[in-house]
């Protein structure tokens, strides 16, 4: 049998799931393509079809109690651009392979939105302690609140024995039932980054020659972890330079404290306090990210203003957070 984790990886990047934005900024232009699905046919083995099990474990809200279709778990092959089962209607029936139904925007609630700085906002919540395993990130339109797209990797450790990979997947994602599904495509952190700048770059928001930083874009994380504590460490295991795409981002965390004058500590938090239900599973990193979207929607909606809380010194290396009423 033709195991996926090969094959996948000779799959040409750029046709698996980023859209071209087009060269028109037309909100709706740019909707309009990114609604596309971009199936892709590859070899598929038994093997790997049973790794699409359900997953178990799952706190199984839908976001619109009212709507008629159920929720169902995102197959995380789509995902990574790596779904060959699109024609499979057993699986299109028990998989989502849409994440937009998870971030619907209420129409009626753009009234108090403000102009915001920013056109787009990358949602990031990394998993993973010793190295990253998980890669996950949203788009959303910062105006239209808008889900545009999504780019997510499972990571595989650089400095880790195998046998230590294997117990520690087993031990973070064996819960979720999504184990198989990292084994077959985890990759490791560079290439990540690689396909990473391949899809920012296909939406306008990143060009290499133009210094690195992110245009009209930034990154939104739940705290400050991510980007000043976790991505450089990765970066020095993998041994690779701090990307200056990196060098800002928005902590949530003290944009929700300065917009409703209350702290939250975490995630979890603010979706109880925003009344939204949990949808997929806690610590799965793509189902966090959406779950942030969420609450990020929610605050634009609301009136909420996204913009920088944190920036690194490209000389010192220091960070210099931005707000005065922050969560330390
Ligand atoms: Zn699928």
């Amino acid at each position: 049998m033709v195991s996926l984790s090969s094959s996948a990886r000779l799959l040409p990047f750029p046709l698996l799931q980023s859209f071209i934005r087009p060269f028109s900024s037309s909100a709706t232009l740019l909707r309009g393509y990114s609604r596309r699905s971009s199936p892709i046919a590859a070899a598929f083995s038994q093997a790997s079809q049973s790794s699409h099990a359900v997953r178990e474990g799952q706190v199984m809200e839908a976001p619109r109690p009212s709507s008629r279709r159920p929720w169902k778990p995102t197959c995380l092959y789509y995902t990574q651009g790596k779904c060959a089962m699109m024609k499979d209607a057993m699986h299109l029936e028990k998989f989502s392979h849409n994440l937009m139904v998870d971030l619907p925007v209420n129409a009626s609630a753009t009234d108090k939105v403000k102009p915001q700085k920013l056109d787009y906002l990358l949602i990031l919540d990394l998993e993973g302690k010793v190295e990253i395993l998980e890669f996950p990130v949203v788009m959303i339109d910062a105006q239209s609140m808008e889900f545009i797209d999504s780019f997510h990797r499972f990571v595989r450790p650089t400095a880790m024995s195998e046998h230590r990979i294997r117990e520690y997947i087993e031990g973070k994602y064996g819960k979720f039932g999504v184990d198989r599904v990292w084994h077959d495509t985890a990759i490791h952190f560079k290439e990540v980054l690689q396909e990473f700048e391949d899809w920012i770059g296909n939406h306008n928001l990143w060009k290499k020659e133009q210094g690195g930083s992110l245009n009209n874009a930034a990154f939104v994380t739940c705290g400050n972890w991510d980007l000043k504590t976790k991505v450089p460490e990765q970066c020095k295991v993998s041994k690779i330079k701090l990307p200056t795409y990196f060098m800002e981002w928005i902590n949530l965390k003290d944009i929700y404290l300065n917009f409703y004058c209350r702290r939250a500590t975490g995630m979890m938090t603010m979706m109880r306090e925003l009344q939204l239900p949990i949808v997929g599973s806690h610590h799965l990193g793509i189902d966090d990210s959406k779950n942030i979207a969420r609450v990020v929607q929610h605050m634009l909606a609301d009136g909420a203003m996204m913009q920088i809380t944190a920036k690194r010194q490209s000389a010192t290396g220091d960070v210099k957070f931005l707000f005065k009423d922050r969560i330390r």
